[in-house]
C-alpha cells in the first residue's frame, strides 16, 4: 500500500526537473555565444522571473538578476561551462559509424589500430 505511493513520488521527482540533454544545451550555448547582439527573451508568466533571467549553460531560469549572478558563482555552473568547452558531442554520423552503419572514411579508418 505504501510502496505504490512511494513509487509515484519517485517518478514525479525524476521528471520534475527534466532538463534538455547536454548535446542540445551545447548547440544552443555556442549559438548564443556567437551572437553579437543579445536577444531579449519574450515574457513568460509561467517561468521564474518572467523568463528574463536564464542561464543557457545550465538551462535554468532565475527570479532576479542577483539570483542569476549568485548562480554564476556556483561550482555547478562553472563545472557545466568547463564541460561545454571541453566535451564535444558526437554527431549522428559518428554514432551511425560506431553502430556499424554507414561507410567509414579511409583517413579515419587508417587511424584505427
Ligand atoms: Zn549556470
Amino acid at each position: 500500500m505504501g510502496s505504490g505511493r512511494k513509487r509515484h513520488n519517485r517518478a514525479a521527482r525524476m521528471t520534475r526537473r527534466a532538463q534538455p540533454d547536454l548535446d542540445q544545451i551545447h548547440a544552443e550555448y555556442h549559438a548564443v555565444q556567437s551572437r553579437t547582439v543579445a536577444r531579449r527573451e519574450p515574457l513568460d508568466i509561467d517561468k521564474p522571473g518572467m523568463g528574463q533571467f536564464r542561464c543557457v549553460a545550465c538551462a535554468r531560469y532565475f527570479v532576479s538578476v542577483s539570483a542569476q549572478r549568485a548562480h554564476e558563482r556556483t561550482k555547478a555552473h562553472r563545472r557545466r561551462l568547463r564541460q561545454l568547452h571541453t566535451d564535444v558531442p558526437y554527431t549522428v554520423q559518428e554514432a551511425m559509424q560506431a553502430a556499424g552503419l554507414g561507410a567509414m572514411r579511409i583517413d579515419q579508418h587508417a587511424t584505427v589500430r
